[in-house]
């Protein structure tokens, strides 16, 4: 069995409940603060190593003690944290305030994420062997990304790229992974981009999932049961990832997804909220 080596961001949640957001300018009091960890990578790492796959996060948090907590945090849920690189300055957070209405705005500080560069974690992907599965989002320095992906190419290793949040990628770098994740509006906005991966595979939300010919529903969730979508699509990318690293087939790794995704949806927040 291979490892799930995950090269993507750490986040710091901030979430503050309100009654309603404020119009600019304004100011609004909330009724409390949570401090959660997440962020694609830790989300996805996270969810890898809640599948039994052996996991190893690479990516960077700031000098800050949430930074500090963080690593902590995901070396209780048994991922390795050795290629954690810390660097001066804040984490990434992200700044959450949620209204009577249940509805999110969101201010990303990219902080140490925007620091992944190839110098900072190049050595660390130096052992990918070609049973790892290398699984990689979009909220790092794209440039990383496509070197990565290159790397783990010429290794033999399988690359997962989850274009979220969307970006423009060079077609030579979507057409090393297999697959490239994408939800439906992702996939709408590669096809809008003339992009077309050789092997993509599409999420539907309560509508399943798509890889290739293999078309899958959803495990039926009841909708009084469907607590929160967010991390639903890092939950199935986690699961996925640990599938193929377990030798699956795509059926079968569809399957771990769909699963992880359906329980995803039933608990409140990305990593079942570890708070930090
Ligand atoms: P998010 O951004 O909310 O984390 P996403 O937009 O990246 O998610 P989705 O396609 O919405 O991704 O969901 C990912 C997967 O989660 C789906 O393919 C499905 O397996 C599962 N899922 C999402 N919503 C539901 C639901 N209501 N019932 C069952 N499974 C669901």
């Amino acid at each position: 069995m291979g490892r799930v080596v995950v090269l993507g961001s750490l986040n710091v949640d901030l979430v503050a409940p309100v009654r309603r957001h404020p119009s600019p300018g304004e100011t609004v009091l909330a009724d409390g603060m949570d401090r959660y960890a997440g962020g694609k990578g830790g989300n996805q790492a996270v969810a890898a190593a809640a599948a039994g796959a052996g996991v190893a996060m690479v990516g960077c948090v700031g000098s800050d003690e949430a930074g500090r907590a963080y690593v902590g945090r995901l070396g209780e849920r048994g991922v390795d944290t050795s290629a954690v690189v810390t660097v001066e300055g804040p984490s990434g957070h992200a700044l959450i305030t949620v209204d009577d209405a249940g509805e999110n705005a969101i201010v990303v500080v990219p902080g140490a994420n925007g620091e992944v560069t190839w110098e900072r974690v190049g050595a660390a992907l130096g052992d990918l062997a070609a049973d790892d599965v290398l699984l990689v989002q979009l909220e790092i320095p794209f440039g990383t990304v496509g070197r990565a992906a290159r790397l783990a190419a010429e290794r033999g290793a399988r690359v997962v790229l989850n274009t979220a949040p969307y970006a423009d990628l060079p077609p030579e770098v979507l057409d090393l992974a297999d697959p490239v994740v994408a939800n439906e509006h992702e996939a709408q906005l590669l096809a809008a981009a003339g992009a077309a991966p050789g092997s993509l595979l599409v999420t539907r939300g309560a509508d399943g999932a798509e890889w290739g010919d293999v078309n899958l529903p959803a495990v039926v969730v009841d909708p009084a049961e469907v607590v929160d979508t967010t991390g639903a699509g890092d939950a199935f990318c986690g699961a996925l990832a640990a599938a193929l690293a377990d030798g699956a087939d795509r059926e079968q790794a569809l399957r771990a997804g769909l699963r992880a995704g359906a329980a995803a949806v039933r608990h409140r927040g990305a990593q079942s909220r570890p708070d930090l």
